[in-house]
């Protein structure tokens, strides 16, 4: 911690908001309609964050985007749907803000920014059969295309994995499409420079700051608070042009994401392996570090929003290795995934997030975590119909997927025991031809076969026999789209102190706070609805310092 006294102050400004992810943004968009100057400064030479390399769907219950559409949600419902999942981690007083603001975030975004949304309608939440759940979907929300031509200058400085992203995630199989926009259409698309998903919601969201005056300042990566008799009143930054200390009048908000590339950090905290970081890579951290440092106190450490990755040999993004998420593959039919003992454990269907408590568990015998890394096997079948870790549907496997004629051969490859892999794969069919997983309920749940192969019929969405050779498996691992533990806030985003009270001056929002929704992703969004409703938050009452 460093008092004033030590510093030369560079600038005064009301607020000063750390990152530029969707969280950060909204922040600073909502503190200088609140009246304040803002300034906002972000670590990496790209805008956008984790938020930008993302779907860009955004779960906000009770949304105005339901009305009319016979989806019967409400406040209490909302509410029932959290609670029934909290497991004594979520703060109620959180999750209420959240369900109350959430809604009048979507309107002030649509009325104040070039923002815009669009219901995901069946999507499922995650959790569905959940008291307050919604089987049907409702919930969720997409981005409307974002061209990026209105970004001038800025067009070339998002962060962006993926070239181009001239889709919707409703026009994905992601989001239940079964076909996709004509290539002309696609092709128009990009010649307008247009973007959806994550890419959109941040194009828009920095639109919407730069019309306010707001230009993030890029490479500034703030190392720590300045604070004044226990206030925290600015920070000292490292710049490209060396070492800085701005004031803020008002308030500092947090909005750095998570920790998850820090190795040191993940290993202190979280609650099992992650050994697969997807998103920016600039998140190690540092907010939690600045936080610590100034006495705050911390919740939700040991959870992360996590999935299951692949990796493919090689494959780098930004210097790091690149992940595939693994998602449609598990979840398609003709697909399990089995563990180092060459059994299944899982729903392979179930959601993402709840499934890192598969990748968690632990074996006190053999002490050791036998699921972690696990073995997602397909048949042929499989592989010429669906993309697998961005291999493209077709007859020919490349080699970084393990290949066999048989099933016996193909778990002698991975160096599982053949006898109790056959009688793995056995089992399964057998009941997948009637449409059953007695063993883990895979189908059950509408969630499932939502994100599974839309155009089978009911449950085989899901549920086909592995039974066309060759056979396929590839490594799938414990990652996490972000951590989601870090200083702990109240219901106005001030961080709270660890010797009670909060800590004046300072604010959190995004994954670099303490998740509102504890362990929970409540449905397609579940993080970037809490952080855009929280940014918005921190930075109105930030700016009402
Ligand atoms: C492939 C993928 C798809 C996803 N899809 C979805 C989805 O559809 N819906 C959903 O809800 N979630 C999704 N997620 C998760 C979601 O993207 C994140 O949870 C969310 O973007 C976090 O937002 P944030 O603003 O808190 O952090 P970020 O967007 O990560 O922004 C944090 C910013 O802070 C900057 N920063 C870090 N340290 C400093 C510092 N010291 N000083 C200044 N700046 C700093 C970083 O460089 C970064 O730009 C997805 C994640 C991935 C990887």
């Amino acid at each position: 911690m460093k008092e004033a006294a030590d510093e030369a102050v560079d600038e005064a400004v009301d607020v000063v908001v750390l990152g530029s992810g969707a969280a950060g943004l909204v922040a600073a968009i909502a503190a200088a309609d609140a009246g304040a100057s803002v300034a906002l400064f972000e670590k990496s030479d790209l805008v956008g964050g984790t938020s930008a390399m993302s779907g860009g769907v955004i779960w906000m219950p009770n949304n105005h985007h339901q009305g009319g559409s016979g989806i019967d949600d409400s406040r209490e419902k909302a509410l029932a749907y959290l609670e029934s999942l909290s497991l004594g981690q979520i703060d109620s007083d959180m999750a209420a803000t959240f369900v109350d603001t959430g809604p009048e975030v979507l309107r002030y975004l649509e009325e104040r920014t070039p923002c815009g949304f669009r219901l995901i309608a069946t999507y499922p939440d995650y959790h569905p059969e959940h008291p307050g759940g919604l089987p049907s979907g409702g919930r969720s929300l997409d981005n409307e295309l974002f061209a990026f031509t209105e970004l001038g200058e800025w067009a070339d400085r998002v962060r962006n994995h993926r070239g181009t992203a001239p889709l919707m995630l409703i026009e994905t199989p992601l989001g239940g499409a079964t076909s996709m926009p004509e290539g002309a259409v696609i092709g128009e698309r990009i010649k307008a420079k247009q973007n959806g998903m994550g890419l959109g919601l941040v194009g828009a969201l920095l639109r919407g700051a730069l019309d306010r005056g707001i230009e993030p300042e890029m490479g500034a990566r703030a190392r720590h608070l300045v604070v004044t008799e226990g206030r925290v009143t600015g920070v000292a930054l490292e710049t490209p042009s060396g070492q800085r200390t701005v004031s803020a009048r008002q308030g500092v908000i947090i909005a750095t994401g998570g920790f998850e590339w820090n190795e040191e950090l993940v290993r202190t905290f979280l609650r099992g392996p992650m050994t697969g970081p997807a998103g920016s890579p600039d998140n190690t951290g540092d907010g939690l570090e600045m936080a610590m440092a100034v006495g705050a106190r911390l919740g939700n450490m040991r959870n992360a929003w996590w999935v299951p990755v692949a990796r493919v040999p090689g494959e780098e993004v930004w210097g790091k290795p690149h992940v595939h998420l693994i998602l449609l593959e598990r979840t398609r039919p003709r697909s399990i995934m089995v563990n180092g003992q060459g059994v299944r454990f899982t729903n392979e269907a179930g959601n993402y997030n709840a499934m890192g408590g598969s990748f968690h568990a632990f074996d006190p015998s053999k002490f050791e975590y036998p699921n972690q890394p696990c073995w997602l096997i397909f048949d042929h079948e499989h592989k010429r119909r669906y993309d697998v870790a961005g291999c493209p549907p077709g007859d020919q496997a490349p080699d970084w997927m393990t290949t066999a004629d048989t099933i016996e051969d193909l778990a002698s490859k991975l160096g599982l025991d053949p006898e109790v892999v056959v009688a793995t794969v056995t089992r399964f069919n057998e009941h997948a031809a009637k449409g059953q997983d007695p063993d883990f309920g895979r189908g059950e749940s509408a969630y499932d076969t939502f994100n599974g192969d839309q155009t089978l019929p009911g449950v085989e969405a899901t549920l086909q026999p592995l039974d066309v050779g060759p056979f396929h498996a590839i490594a799938v691992e414990s990652g996490a789209l972000g951590t989601n533990g870090g200083p702990k806030t109240d219901t106005r985003c001030r961080v709270l102190s660890s010797h009670g009270g909060v800590i004046p001056g300072l604010y959190a929002a995004g994954n670099a706070m303490a998740a509102p929704t504890g362990m929970v992703y409540g449905g397609a969004g579940g993080t970037l609805g809490p952080a855009m409703t929280f940014g918005y938050i921190a930075g109105r009452e930030a700016a009402a310092g």
